[in-house]
């Protein structure tokens, strides 16, 4: 079995979800954000690959928007125009990396890094950015700031550096969270790096022991009938409109 850090957010949102999602493969329209994110992550490849960012960015919006028609509501020549003011203040105010490893896919074992018991499935992923200092580097397109709360109980970041303790035998310095926060009509884009948070091996075992419950829980095919309904969670789930379970606000 493959597990990834995208797979495990799902579940632990709600099983039932990630059932809908990765069991079920029911599609959902893709989001403005996942349009525009994804372009930017091309085009940032490209400029750490010492290439032209926005020409990069511009080529993964063209070929995404010819493998699918973008939703009803999403404005391409929207989205080409922010990324173009975004490629050009990028040089001026991100913190420059220095790259050892650009979008680097990894394919790692799930062992416990204490007591070394092993998992029937393997980590995949993707790091955006490894510096030849030791940090990983995670960019995030937003509206607005990350929250305290998003940076420190994350999955994400605990995932990354378990991979990166798989790929290196070492923990990485600290995972960055490379904030790319878009204009819009009164205020400029805004890239802005967060402090290195700096995951322990306390904090890998209990990223195993969260992969290990939730690969249980799909072995032993419990994710159907196992909901987890919050009225938050299920305002932003794809599947409110065809889940029994969803959350009902109760006036
Ligand atoms: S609507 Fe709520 S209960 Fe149903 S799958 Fe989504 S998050 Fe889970």
């Amino acid at each position: 079995m493959k597990i990834s850090t995208s797979k495990l957010n799902t579940y632990s949102d709600c099983p039932r979800k990630y059932w809908y999602s990765y069991e079920l493969f029911i599609p959902t329209p893709k989001s403005e954000a996942f349009w525009f994110g994804g372009a930017v992550h091309s085009g940032l490849e490209a400029y750490y690959k010492k290439k032209d960012g926005f020409q990069g960015f511009k080529d993964a919006l063209l070929q995404s928007s010819g493998r699918e028609k973008p939703a009803e509501g999403i404005n391409l020549e929207k989205l080409e125009e922010q990324g173009k003011k975004i490629f050009e203040i990028y040089p001026k105010q991100a913190v420059y990396f220095q790259p050892i490893l650009i979008e680097h896919r990894f394919t790692v074992d799930l062992v416990n890094p204490e007591t070394k018991e092993e998992l029937p499935a393997v980590l995949t992923g993707k790091i955006d950015l490894v510096t030849v200092d030791g940090y990983i580097v995670d960019h995030k397109t937003a509206s607005k700031e990350l929250s305290d709360d998003y940076q420190t109980n994350n999955l994400q970041v605990n995932g990354y550096a378990y991979a990166y303790w798989k790929i290196f035998g070492q923990l990485p310095k600290g995972v960055i969270f490379n904030q790319i926060i878009k204009g819009n009509s009164r205020r400029e884009p805004v890239i802005k790096a967060t402090n290195p948070i700096k995951p322990t091996i306390g904090d890998l075992c209990f990223f195993f022991q969260e992969c290990k419950s939730a690969i249980d829980a799909i072995v032993r095919k419990e994710t159907r009938d196992y909901p987890n309904p919050n009225f938050m969670t299920c305002q932003f789930c794809q599947y409110k409109n065809i889940c029994s379970f969803k959350h009902k606000k109760v006036r």
